[in-house]
């Protein structure tokens, strides 16, 4: 494998962590009827446990000043930062329609997974397209997300936290 391969290797979206996934899902239930809206970052796999190359989505950013309500989440474009590890975008339809808009169309050119969530949230109420717009698969994985503060940018992180492993009961400390 040469060093081209290994670049374009490492910055593969393998899938998104089921804990980020599931964090989506509730803070867009938790938004509604206004939409939700965060930007979607990234891990190096072998940094949550998998023996590959590539980025695991872990982190979901929600940009200081974006502003929401029914049918739109406005992002000032200047407070999302400019790093590496954006891959994306995440972002709720009230309305429960799991396809994007024409105002979507245009916002997904900046990254490469853009996940759209539908009322009511439940567990299959989401779609992965890439930056055409067009329906993508995105793998949901199970890893161990690093104990980082830093992981959600939320000041009701420990509450949420708390109201999580009470619903999923998945084996891990917080
Ligand atoms: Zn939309």
């Amino acid at each position: 494998m040469g060093l081209f391969d290994s670049l374009f290797r490492s910055s593969e979206v393998l899938g998104i962590a089921r804990e980020t996934l599931e964090f989506a899902l509730q803070a867009s239930e938790q938004t509604h009827p206004d939409e939700y809206m965060g930007m979607l970052r990234g891990t190096e796999a072998r940094e949550v446990g998998l023996d590959r190359d590539g980025l695991v989505i872990t982190d979901v950013l929600v940009i200081p000043g974006t502003e929401s309500n029914s049918v739109s989440a406005t992002v000032k474009t200047n407070m999302i930062p400019n790093d590496n590890k954006s891959l994306g975008s995440v972002h709720s339809h009230p309305n429960g329609a799991l396809r994007p808009s024409k105002a979507d169309l245009a916002t997904f050119t900046r990254g490469d997974v853009h996940i759209i969530i539908g009322a009511p949230y439940d567990w299959g109420d989401w779609k992965a397209f890439d930056s055409d717009g067009q329906p993508t698969e995105l793998n949901v994985l199970d890893v161990d997300l690093p104990d980082d503060e830093e992981f959600f940018h939320f000041d009701q992180h420990d509450i949420d936290a708390e109201l999580r492993e009470d619903e999923f009961d998945r084996g891990r400390r917080w």
